[in-house]
């Protein structure tokens, strides 16, 4: 079984809770979801995942979905990544409400509910560093301690974390804590640190703070601030949960609070879904760029030509589960192929050609080879692509492994002796083949039957194999670029604890001799084709005539699955 042909409508335990929840009248009936990246890397397949979800849920319950930038680090931020990250999500298909928003807009009510805690008595200044906060942290089973600073009075906390904004203390030297409980079962609880001092360019409050709110400080703030009902996030925040509900509680909301609910992140094999360990491919130069088609970005895919459609249909196959578990890339791959089918015109093009040279093909009354223009199908799934003519001429070129000297078992393409058809063209039958030196074939020589025009012989005698062919005279060239897996390990970094150690030795092969049928040059850029025989092939978007294999032909998750595998 390939990928499904119907997709039955989503249903899942967050689609069941919000429908609960609209039943039951809370939130006063309203959806409100967010997707909040940190711009600090392009997203990735993963992202995929909780865009579809987030967006997704908005949609199928008349809510509304916002693009939050969770921009509360100055190190690691950057605008580069804000403008890809909008464009990657319209390019998946969703429409983020404009303008988008950001979490660093919200520093000052952030640090004005700072104070609030401060005030009644719930957050301290502590002037320990944070290794040794850590260690005071304690673990299970491990008591915590209570840090020297943890009683400070309420004026004197104010007055630090006042000194704090107003940049009087250096970096690392103080933070802001929330006084909970330095016992409590959930470390998240043991007094969190709400901020930090960090003398960082912000790239867009620039040096107008010196002090940054941590992650959970932030989070849950930001959707209470946005009118949030439905927080959903990936399960390692399952343990921040009592946290992200223990700030809302102590503050003044104008409303009832947001709720957050975790899903299991997607991860799929062969390949890191970390923004870190794919920034780390780029900046070694493993890949050529967050928009190298080996990377799981969704640039990545984009230029390798993976159809927006296809990653949405798997992102609703896999649904959601609270459950972490690694699917797998074929079945992605099977997404792919089942679209493009669809939608990818077919041409011919020869990767690794062989000349083919047909001894009796005709000359017209100037003594030049005829041409002659053979009809061929756009895409035989697709009646509405209609047709196309290709140039026939007897210099044509093969696939260099469609033709053996000494054919092997099972081997039904062309031999010396052996007829074959062209697509659509002729049956031609090899007399002969030129070999160089080496006993490298370096040509074929053939007879074509002008009787079998089209394909078909009149009396009804079949050949084994359907072979593609480009005209010589008429070839374009081109460039192609196939693709291996990234990692060749199934959960990349699962033996060694280290992801670069199961990098695939080589998983790029470039073939800069391809010949293409003269239709492909009208290929507009970014767009795939289906090279017959050979796969699905997107046109580069800036490089004209190069192509990057999206994916082989052959359904591998069919075979994994009558393996009994995943
Ligand atoms: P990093 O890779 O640096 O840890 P991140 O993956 O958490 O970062 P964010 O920008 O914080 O990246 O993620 C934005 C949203 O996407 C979050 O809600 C996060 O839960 C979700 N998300 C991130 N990775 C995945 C994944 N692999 N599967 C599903 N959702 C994901
Ligand atoms: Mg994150």
């Amino acid at each position: 079984m390939a990928a499904p042909e119907e997709l039955t409508p989503a249903s899942d335990f967050i689609r069941d809770q919000v429908r609960a929840d609209l039943a039951a009248g809370t939130f006063g009936g309203r959806v409100q979801t967010r997707f909040p990246p940190e711009p600090n890397g392009y997203l990735h397949i993963g992202h995929a995942k909780a865009i579809c979800v987030d967006f997704g849920i908005a949609a199928d319950f008349g809510g509304i979905c916002q693009l939050r930038l969770d921009d509360t680090n100055p190190d690691t931020e950057e605008h580069e990544y804000v403008e890809s990250i909008v464009d990657d999500v319209r390019w998946l298909g969703f429409d983020p409400p404009m303008p988008i928003l950001h979490a660093s807009d919200y520093f000052e009510q952030l640090y004005a509910w700072a104070e609030h805690l401060i005030e009644a008595g719930l957050a301290y200044v502590d002037d320990q560093d944070t290794e040794t906060i850590s260690a005071q942290r304690g673990g299970y089973g491990k008591p915590g301690i209570e840090s020297p600073h943890r009683n400070r009075s309420i004026a004197e906390n104010l007055a630090l974390f006042r000194g704090m904004r107003a940049g009087e203390f250096a970096d690392g030297t103080k933070v802001l804590r929330a006084k909970i409980d330095m016992q409590h079962e959930n470390m998240q609880l043991r007094d969190p640190i709400m901020y930090r001092i960090r003398r960082g360019h912000h790239y867009r409050t620039g040096d107008a703070w010196c002090i940054y709110p941590t992650y959970d400080w932030a989070h849950g703030q930001s959707d209470a601030i946005e009118g949030v009902t439905h927080s959903l996030c990936t399960l390692e925040f399952d343990s921040h949960r009592p946290l992200y509900d223990w700030y809302l509680a102590q503050l003044p909301l104008p409303r009832e609070a947001p709720r957050q609910t975790e899903f299991a992140r997607l991860e799929l094999t062969h390949t890191v879904t970390s923004k870190r360990r794919l920034k780390q491919l780029v900046d070694e130069g493993i890949v050529a760029g967050w928009d190298d088609p080996r990377m799981p970005t969704l640039r990545g895919l984009r230029r390798r030509g993976y159809p927006a459609a296809a990653i949405r249909d798997f992102c609703t196959y896999i649904g959601l589960t609270r459950t972490n578990s690694r699917h797998s890339i074929e079945l992605l791959e099977s997404f792919v192929r089942r679209e493009l089918n669809r939608t990818a015109p077919r041409r011919m093009a020869v990767l690794r050609p062989l000349r083919l040279t047909l001894t009796n093909w005709p000359t017209d009354d100037a003594g030049n080879p005829v041409v002659e223009w053979v009809e061929v199908v756009n895409n035989p799934e697709d009646p509405d692509a209609g047709s196309r003519r290709v140039p026939f001429t007897g210099d044509l070129v093969i696939e260099t492994e469609d033709f053996a000297l000494d054919p092997p078992p099972k081997f039904f393409r062309l031999s010396p002796g052996r007829e074959v058809r062209l697509r659509g063209a002729y049956f031609v039958t090899c007399t002969e083949a030129i070999t160089d030196a080496q006993g490298q074939v370096v040509e074929v020589r053939a007879t074509y039957d002008p009787a079998t025009r089209g394909g078909n012989a009149p009396d009804g005698r079949k050949v084994k194999s359907t072979m593609h062919w480009v005209s010589v005279p008429h070839a374009v060239p081109g460039v192609v670029a196939l693709y291996d897996r990234l990692f060749s390990a199934q959960a990349p970094g699962e033996r060694t604890g280290d992801v670069m150690d199961d990098l695939s030795p080589q998983s790029r092969e470039l073939l800069t001799g391809a010949l293409l049928e003269p239709a492909v040059a009208d290929t507009p850029p970014g767009a795939v084709l289906q090279f017959e025989r050979l796969g699905y092939f997107a046109h580069d978007t800036q490089t004209a005539m190069l192509f990057h294999r999206t994916v082989g032909l052959k359904d591998e998750w069919a075979a994994i699955q009558r393996r009994g595998g995943a």
